[in-house]
């Protein structure tokens, strides 16, 4: 100290830069009274172990926030992107939508049900083995790989990716697109989801047991059926031309924020159990549901 300042020479000289300017921000006290250590996490300047526990916690409060900001921030840039590469998919639009059911957990499997509304049971009905969620019905029943057998897509390399949808469905994006048309093999690939999904619900609802092969075969042909569709557009009708202008408006979507909103109902008494879901631009518009 000199003339009640700090020496910043031999300050600088002595500690490195940052040190040093952390001490030349102390404030000198004018009344000259000696140096005192002081708990700046307590009122009185003394520190108690209640105050260090309570810092401590604020502290770890503080970073756990963050992380989830941080998290959350990465969760909806992930689903932004899914949703974008799902929207552009060659596939008609229920497609879409029962993908991105699958994804956010949106189908009223059983397991779906029991667990949110504690009826009926949620053993699933093709292999009465194990809870019916949707990786399990899709991916790891009997029943759905009997199906996959017979289809014209295979993704048994994913094996070990079928505990969660969401994250098999973004290996079998990455790993379709790697393949030449890869497109063409997500395309079929969703088509055979939904038609084990509707075996599913044939067997549940209806007591009718689909062959593996008739549910793979009907797969493939509504697949080729959209594709030539898709090719044939220019000798299109009126009407389809309304709607690819419709289509066209919804695909420049792709840059906007969709919000997707979840809705659930159930009737006492009845089996039915419903799950809406409706999707919301930027503008507030609805552009599916
Ligand atoms: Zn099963």
């Amino acid at each position: 100290m000199v003339q009640h300042r700090w020496n910043r020479v031999l300050i600088f000289k002595v500690f490195n830069r940052e040190d040093a300017e952390h001490i030349l921000n102390i404030p000198i006290s004018l009344a000259e009274r000696g140096d005192s250590l002081v708990w700046k996490h307590c009122k009185t300047g003394q520190y108690t172990v209640a105050s260090g526990y309570k810092h401590l916690q604020q502290e770890k409060r503080k970073r756990r926030e963050e992380s989830n900001k941080r998290e959350g921030c990465s969760y909806q840039q992930t689903d932004r992107k899914l949703w974008k590469a799902l929207w552009k998919l060659p596939i008609k639009y229920e497609l879409k939508f029962f993908v991105w059911k699958c994804i956010n957990n949106g189908i009223p499997t059983k397991a779906q049900i029991f667990h949110r509304r504690q009826r009926g049971d949620s053993i699933c009905c093709g292999c009465g083995e194990k809870e019916e969620s949707i990786e399990h019905t899709l991916l790891q029943c009997k029943t759905a790989k009997g199906i996959w057998k017979f289809a014209l897509v295979n993704w048994d390399g994913l094996e070990d990716q079928t505990g969660c949808f969401k994250q098999w469905w973004t290996s079998m994006m990455t790993h379709a697109r790697t393949k030449k048309e890869g497109d063409d093999h997500i395309a079929l690939t969703v088509n055979v989801l939904w038609r084990i999904w509707n075996s599913r619900n044939a067997r549940m609802f209806n007591s009718i047991q689909q062959h593996p092969l008739k549910v793979s075969e009907k797969a493939a042909k509504e697949w080729k059926e959209y594709q030539e569709a898709i090719q044939q557009r220019p000798r299109r009708s009126t009407t389809e031309t309304i709607r690819q202008e419709e289509n066209n408006q919804r695909e420049q979507t792709d840059s906007e924020v969709v919000t997707l909103k979840l809705a659930t109902q159930h009737q006492n008494g009845n089996k039915s159990f419903g799950i809406g879901i409706t999707a919301v631009n930027d503008a507030r518009q609805g552009i599916a549901a």
